[in-house]
């Protein structure tokens, strides 16, 4: 089977791990400091805060951002069920705007409309969690100066674009954004076998991020409400949890993020040939604005004029010939757990259309060119 994605692993990822294993630390030492400032250098961001995985990172963002039992979160149906779900786990409701059919991403004329109308209805979001779904980043100028005049705060689900760049700014500067996310989960970009990280510039943000990673506790001085001379003192503020990255997990993001450039460019030269050489008359390649330099985390064809049945069948048979292809993603609001909150069929068209009629086919760094041919091949002459 070739994979829609999979980690690439050097031997300097293999060197600096062992080291870890024969150090003093394999937790709360040196190196997730070390990985954070890195992460932080690249992604031009004040602060970093790695974490176990970036559905932690994203719980303690909603945590940190202050979204409260009550309050509303918006995000998208088309991604992982992790971009909403942090909404769930603080309390809050979550309802979703849709994508754009040719970018996949969040629709910001649809966002827009949905907000002047939540406005009338006293419903505003707290917070909006914005996808760059398979590495292209959203127009998050745009939804910046939506957030500023219907007062809500934005988190950049980034677990898909570290690497990305819009209009010439790294995806987690947070230039237009309050907080964002990143997974390194071998699928992604880098991996640290599990693991995430939340990146921003406000210091009072970071302060929370850190000390809702690791139970609520603060070992800083400055923070202390209780005074005391005793060297061994720390305190407990908040309901916090053990979200913290490993000395292993941070060892190999310092190794992987060496590689990061690399891992673009060679996911964007897989785009490139894909781009090349399909030329079958049922899909659709994926549109990349102007504006955007994609991580390509994947590469998603849409089957354009064809029923439900025609995408089903080609899925079926890219299996068969063991091409694990995928599709991002069952409308989270068609989630079974969703339905329960009262979401169905017909609410979010978009997605639920990009749903049943597009297909993840495999782009990492290490996939071979026999295997892209083999890929184009079986596309091009596929016949129902
Ligand atoms: C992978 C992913 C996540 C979750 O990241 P984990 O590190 O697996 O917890 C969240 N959102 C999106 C869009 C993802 O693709």
């Amino acid at each position: 089977m070739i994979p829609y994605s999979t980690q690439t692993i050097f031997n300097s990822d293999i060197k600096g791990v062992n080291k870890v294993l024969k150090s003093k630390w394999l937790t709360q030492g040196p190196l997730v400091n070390k990985f954070e400032n890195r992460l932080s250098k690249i992604v031009k961001s004040k602060y970093s805060v790695a974490v176990n995985s970036g559905t932690s990172a994203l719980h303690i963002s909603c945590l940190a951002l202050g979204l409260k039992p009550g309050d509303i979160l918006w995000t998208v149906p088309n991604t992982f069920v992790a971009s909403a779900n942090c909404g769930l786990l603080v309390g809050g409701k979550v309802d979703f705007v849709d994508i754009n059919i040719n970018s996949f991403n969040i629709d910001t004329n649809l966002l827009e409309k949905k907000l002047i109308q939540a406005k009338e209805k006293n419903k505003l979001p707290k917070v909006l969690v914005t996808v760059h779904f398979g590495g292209q980043p959203t127009e998050q100028d745009v939804i910046w100066r939506l957030s500023k005049k219907f007062k809500f705060k934005i988190l950049e689900d980034a677990s898909h674009a570290l690497g990305a760049f819009y209009k010439k700014e790294p995806v987690g500067s947070c230039k237009w954004s309050d907080i964002t996310v990143f997974s390194f989960h071998p699928v992604k970009t880098i991996t640290t076998c599990e693991g995430g990280a939340a990146t921003t510039n406000n210091l009072e943000l970071y302060n929370k991020l850190r000390i809702f990673s690791n139970h609520g506790i603060t070992k800083k001085k400055q923070f202390f409400k209780i005074k005391t001379n005793n060297s061994w003192h720390y305190e407990q503020h908040e309901l916090g949890l053990n979200y913290r990255m490993s000395e292993i997990s941070a060892s190999l993001g310092i190794t992987q993020l060496q590689n990061l450039k690399r891992f673009v460019i060679l996911r964007n030269k897989v785009a490139k040939l894909y781009y090349k050489k399909l030329k079958a008359d049922f899909i659709q390649l994926p549109v990349i604005s102007k504006y955007c330099i994609s991580s390509f985390h994947l590469f998603v064809i849409k089957i354009i004029g064809q029923s439900e049945d025609y995408h089903r069948k080609f899925f079926n048979f890219l299996r068969k010939k063991k091409i694990n292809v995928n599709v991002h993603y069952i409308p989270v609001h068609l989630q079974p757990y969703y339905r329960k909150l009262g979401f169905k069929e017909n609410l979010f068209k978009n997605s639920e259309k990009h749903a049943t009629s597009s297909i993840s086919i495999p782009i990492f760094p290490s996939l071979k060119k026999k295997e892209m041919f083999k890929i184009i091949k079986l596309i091009n002459n596929y016949s129902n």
